[in-house]
C-alpha cells in the first residue's frame, strides 16, 4: 500500500497540501485531525467537558464515524451526519485538541487510521502519523511554517468564513495547541530523525506540493536502484567496511556507555533521595523548546529537575566551575549538561543553549545565577540571559518555585507554572528591551510566589483544595464585577 505520512503543528497548511497530493497521485486523503474534531464535536453536543478524561471516555462507544464522497472529496460523518462543516468552527479546534490528550481517544482512532491504512492507498495528516500511527511508512513529511505566518493564514481562513476572532487570539490559540500538542504524554507530535522537514513560511502551495512529489519520486528512485544493485560483492563490501567501524569505535562506544550507565544510576539516585512534590507538571514542557526557569537554594535542585521532569531530551545550564573535572564534566554532559563560564560573553554556550531550542529542547536555567545562600524566600535579582535566550528564539518560559529551601530529608515542594512568551518584545532590540524584560520574568515568578504560598499555606499542599480556593475567586470577582464593585 502507498501510505504518505505527513505531520505538523496547527495551521502549518497539511490539510490543503495533502488533499493536493492525494489528488495528483490518485489515491486517498484521511484527514486524522477531522476525526478529533468529530470525537470534540460528540463531546460537546452531549454536553460534556472535553477535557476530563472520565467524561469522554464512555462516551466513544457512541462515537460512529464514516464518510460519504461529496464533489468527489470525502467528508466526514459522525453518527450518520454530515459533520464537516460544523467541526471547522474555531471553538472546535481548542476543545479536539483537549480530548487528543486523552489516551483512550487516541488509541480509539489510531486504530480506525492504522485499518484504513492497511487496505488503502493514502495521504494521511496529523501530528503522530510519522511517529506513532505508521512509523514504517516509507514517504514521511514534516510540514512546519512559523506560528505568526500560520496564525495569519488561519485568520485569514477564518475572515473569509466570516467567523469573527481577532489575530491576536488566533496567535495565542496556536501558540497553545502548539504546546499542548507537544507535550501530551501519549503519542505528541515531533518530528522524527526519518522525515523529511519542510518549512512553508515563505514557499507557495504549489512549491510545497511539488517539494513532496519531488522527494516521492526520489525515495522511488533510490529504492528500485537499491534493488538492482543488491549484489553479493557489495554485501561483503558493507560488511567489511562495518566491521572495521566497529573496531573503532569499540573504545569510544564503551566510553560513552560507562558515562550513560552513570548518569542514568545518578537520575534514579537523585529522583529517590530528594523527595520533591511536584505541583502543575503537566506544565512542564518535555518535548518542545521552552526556557524553565527556577529559583535555586541546593546543589541539588537542578538534580532533582533532571531526574523528575527534563528527562533526557532537555538541557540543564551549568557554572563551568562545577564541570573543571573531567569525570563529573562526562557525566553532567550525559545528563544534558551546558556548561557556561560565569561573567564572560560565553559564545560555545550560547550556541548551545539556541541550538538546543531551536532543536525544540527545553532548557533549564536558574536566573538568580547563584544558590540563594541566605535561603530565603526572597528572589535574588535576574541575571538577563533568560530575557535574551527566550526572545531570541521565540520560546515560552515555563516558571517554576521551591516552596523553599530545599533539603534531602525535606519534604520539598515545587510548583511548575504556566508558560508565557515575550512576544511583545520579538520585534525589538535585544539590547533596549533586555532590562524591561527581565523585569517582567521577575514579576511572574514573584507572581508565582504568591501562588505556591497559597496553595501550601491556605490549601495545605492540596491541589484539590487550591483549583476549588482557585475557582471561588473567580466567581468572587466575577460577581463583584456584575455588582459594579
Ligand atoms: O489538524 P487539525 O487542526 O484539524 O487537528 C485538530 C486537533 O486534533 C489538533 O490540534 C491536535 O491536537 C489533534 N490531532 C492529534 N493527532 C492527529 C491529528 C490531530 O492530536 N493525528
Amino acid at each position: 500500500m502507498i501510505n504518505i505520512a505527513i505531520d505538523g503543528p496547527s495551521g502549518a497548511g497539511k490539510s490543503t497540501i495533502a488533499k493536493i497530493v492525494a489528488k495528483t497521485l490518485g489515491i486517498t486523503y484521511l484527514d486524522t485531525g477531522a476525526m478529533y474534531r468529530a470525537v470534540a464535536l460528540h463531546v460537546i453536543n452531549c454536553g460534556k467537558n472535553p477535557s476530563i478524561e472520565e467524561d469522554v471516555k464512555p462516551l466513544l462507544n457512541d462515537v460512529n464515524i464514516s464518510y460519504i464522497k461529496v464533489n468527489d472529496e470525502n467528508q466526514i460523518c459522525l453518527n450518520g451526519n454530515n459533520v464537516s462543516e460544523d467541526i471547522r468552527r474555531h471553538e472546535i479546534s481548542k476543545y479536539a485538541s483537549e480530548v487528543s490528550k486523552i489516551p483512550a481517544v487516541r488509541l480509539f482512532l489510531v486504530d480506525m487510521q492504522r485499518k484504513i491504512a492497511q487496505s488503502t492507498d493514502v495521504v494521511l495528516d496529523g501530528r503522530d502519523i510519522t511517529s506513532y500511527v505508521l512509523p514504517d511508512a516509507k514517504y514521511k513529511f514534516y510540514l512546519t511554517a512559523k506560528d505568526t505566518e500560520r496564525a495569519k493564514r488561519r485568520f485569514e481562513e477564518l475572515k473569509a468564513k466570516g467567523q469573527e476572532v481577532s489575530y491576536e487570539q488566533i496567535l495565542a490559540d496556536v501558540r497553545d495547541r502548539d504546546f499542548n500538542d507537544m507535550n501530551r504524554d501519549f503519542a505528541p507530535l515531533k518530528k522524527t530523525d526519518d522525515s523529511f522537514e519542510i518549512d512553508s513560511t515563505d514557499m507557495s502551495l504549489q512549491q510545497v506540493v511539488d517539494t513532496i512529489l519531488n522527494k516521492v519520486d526520489e525515495i522511488n528512485k533510490k529504492s528500485s536502484l537499491k534493488d538492482k544493485t543488491q549484489q553479493i560483492s557489495q554485501v561483503k563490501d558493507i560488511n567489511n567496511s562495518v566491521s572495521k567501524q566497529i573496531k573503532n569505535n569499540r573504545k569510544k562506544v564503551k566510553h560513552s556507555w560507562f558515562y550513560k550507565g552513570i548518569a542514568n544510576f545518578a537520575r534514579w539516585v537523585m529522583g529517590a533521595l530528594w523527595v520533591t512534590r511536584i505541583y502543575f507538571k503537566d506544565n512542564f514542557p518535555k518535548n518542545s523548546k521552552a526556557v524553565v526557569i527556577c529559583n535555586h537554594y541546593s546543589a541539588l535542585d537542578p538534580c532533582v529537575i533532571i531526574s523528575k521532569l527534563l528527562g533526557k531530551n532537555g538541557k540543564v545550564v551549568m557554572k563551568n566551575e562545577v564541570t573543571q573535572n573531567s569525570f563529573v564534566a562526562n557525566v553532567a554532559k550525559e545528563l544534558g549538561g551546558i556548561s557556561v563560564k560565569r561573567g564572560e560573553a560565553d559564545v560555545n554556550a550560547v550556541k548551545s543553549i539556541l541550538g538546543a531550542l531551536n532543536k525544540n529542547q527545553p532548557v533549564l536555567i536558574f536566573p538568580e545565577g547563584t544558590r540563594n545562600k541566605q535561603n530565603s524566600k526572597e528572589l535574588l535579582p535576574f541575571k538577563q540571559g533568560v530575557a535574551t535566550f527566550a526572545i531570541k528564539a521565540k520560546a515560552p518560559i515555563v516558571p517554576m518555585l521551591y516552596y523553599k529551601k530545599t533539603g534531602i530529608f525535606k519534604r520539598n515542594k515545587l510548583m511548575v507554572g504556566a508558560p508565557f512568551w515575550l512576544d511583545e518584545f520579538y520585534d525589538k532590540k535585544i539590547g533596549d528591551v533586555r532590562d524591561e524584560a527581565t523585569q517582567v520574568i521577575f514579576d511572574k515568578m514573584q507572581e508565582l510566589r504568591r501562588e505556591i504560598d497559597i496553595l501550601v499555606e491556605e490549601c495545605k499542599g492540596s491541589k484539590k483544595r487550591y483549583l476549588r480556593y482557585k475557582k471561588n475567586q473567580s466567581k468572587e470577582l466575577c460577581a463583584n464585577v456584575s455588582d459594579g464593585r
